[in-house]
């Protein structure tokens, strides 16, 4: 599934995140960028120990924003590193911070030059985050960014089950 905004293609796919071959792959780091389960091990273990010495390198990441190492093993050439919230309720300040986290991740995309980008679903794991909500809010924050940037030129989104991106898929027909 796919649809073109302004100059970028954005698109649902059902799949692996470590298989893509994306200038960028972004990953779901916790803050301490400690690696962990989900996709953040899924990352590290496909992209080997290299990507875990440059998180060490840089230490943290605070919920909502993002950095960036090379991609070790993976076709991806860099990991973008970013920490979604962990759902508490939704009142505190949730959907700001899980719309950073996307944004921060396509300004260092761009920062970088780099013209394809990969998400999985952010915070929709072990984090919690309502799936209809999250869908939402993570297409919501690229369409608005690809409305004023025009050097993305694909965003792909990973989903990992049918569910989830049938999920995606039902929030993505309402914004095309
Ligand atoms: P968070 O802690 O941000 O919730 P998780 O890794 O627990 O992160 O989950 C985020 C999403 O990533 C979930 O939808 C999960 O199913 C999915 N996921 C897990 N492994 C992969 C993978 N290899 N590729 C893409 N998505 C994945």
């Amino acid at each position: 599934m796919q649809a073109t905004f302004n100059q970028t293609l954005i698109e649902l796919v059902l799949g692996d995140i470590t298989q893509e071959n994306t200038d960028a792959i972004v990953n779901a780091a916790n803050s301490c960028l400690a690696g962990g389960a989900g996709v953040d091990g899924a990352i590290h273990r496909a992209g080997g120990p290299a990507i875990m010495a440059e998180c060490r390198q840089i230490g943290a990441c605070p919920t909502g924003q993002a950095v960036i190492t090379t991609g070790g093993n993976l076709k991806a050439r860099y990991v973008i590193h970013t920490v979604g919230p962990i759902y508490r309720g939704g009142t505190h300040n949730e959907t700001h911070l899980l719309e950073s986290a996307y944004k921060n991740s396509l300004k260092l995309a761009r920062k970088k030059g780099l013209q394809s980008i990969a998400f999985p679903a952010i915070s929709c794991g072990i984090y919690a985050y309502p799936i209809h909500e999250a869908a939402h809010l993570a297409l919501k924050s690229c369409v608005e960014f690809v409305r004023v940037n025009t050097e993305i030129q694909l965003i792909r989104h990973v989903l990992f089950d049918q569910r989830t991106f049938d999920i995606f898929a039902h929030e993505f027909k309402k914004l095309t």
